[in-house]
């Protein structure tokens, strides 16, 4: 037992550079949050819900309420989560009018023997599950970009995920988002899926953002992870090589790694990726530009 803990968050990564504040101000608030309940002993799992939780409310990512439609007007999340304590994980994909896909993720792991469920039979089992649904999804969703405020060029991404080391010395990760907007329906990215933008395990934690499609043919969170193990790669070194693997086949994004000494990565190939982290001593890092 360490007693120290660590919390790393990223609000999703972006290729248009925009004003930011109001983005690294809610990542201030989420890691103050997660902080404060990981020094008084709260678990991995719990830290990382929590901090996508407040993410997915705030309606600054695309992700939970800023979420945005995809080509048919219809809003359809995704979100996993794995636990390194268990090893146990729970996912959802394409599902509408839920308020917090994390918490649905959570309750698959928790209440099931699967690992994802998708379309109509995971919006039963959330009602069965006591998930909060939303009555008027095109009233609560607010989109935290429209496609007037990027350039055509750029795909408009965003996604929140949480990766976090415990005082016990466990480790959990969590990825929720609203996917590419306009997206063609039914679509699921990388972000339900496990190995893709979720991993953690007794050593590591991985959450990734960008184009989805590329972090899906790389199994890119499983791969940080099989670079480290089996390689014996330092985290900077696998993190490096997974993102520089995308970027050369056309892709682009970042993600968050954290292993069980409390090594943290916040790396991306892109403009910008919002993203923070804090640990024991109790100082806050957020920012969403490059180093300046
Ligand atoms: N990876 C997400 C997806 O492709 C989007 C993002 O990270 O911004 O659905």
């Amino acid at each position: 037992m360490s007693q120290k803990f660590t919390l790393v968050i990223h609000g999703g990564a972006f290729q248009d550079a925009r004003d930011y504040e109001a983005h690294t101000h809610a990542l201030h608030e989420v890691l103050n949050a997660g902080s404060k309940n990981l020094a008084q002993g709260q678990s991995a799992l719990a830290a990382v819900t929590q901090a996508v939780i407040m993410m997915e409310n705030s309606g600054l990512f695309i992700a939970g309420k800023g979420a945005g439609p995809n080509s048919e007007g219809d809003y359809e999340l995704d979100a996993s989560v794995m636990d390194g304590k268990t090893g146990k994980a729970g996912a959802i994909a394409a599902v509408r009018a839920v308020k917090n896909p994390v918490l649905a993720a959570r309750a698959v792991m928790e209440k099931t023997p699967h690992v994802l469920l998708a379309g109509t039979g995971a919006e039963r089992f959330m009602d069965e599950a006591g998930i909060e649904r939303l009555d008027d999804p095109q009233s609560y969703f607010t989109p935290s970009h429209t496609e007037s405020q990027v350039p055509k060029s750029a795909s408009i991404h965003g996604t929140v995920g949480a990766i976090a080391l415990d005082k016990d010395g466990h480790l959990a990760a969590a990825t929720s988002t609203g996917g590419l907007v306009g997206k063609k329906a039914g679509r699921v990215g990388d972000s339900p899926i496990i190995g893709a933008a979720t991993w953690a395990d007794a050593d590591i934690a991985v959450s990734t953002t960008g184009f989805g499609e590329y972090f899906m043919r790389a199994v890119a969170a499983y791969d940080v992870r099989a670079l480290c193990a089996y390689k014996g790669e330092t985290l900077e070194a696998a993190t490096g090589k997974v993102l520089d693997g995308i970027k050369a086949s056309g892709g682009w994004g970042g993600l968050i790694a954290l292993n069980k000494k409390g090594e943290i990565r916040l790396d991306y190939r892109c403009a910008g990726m919002h993203r923070g982290f804090v640990r024991s001593d109790g100082k806050i890092h957020a920012r969403s530009h490059p180093e300046s």
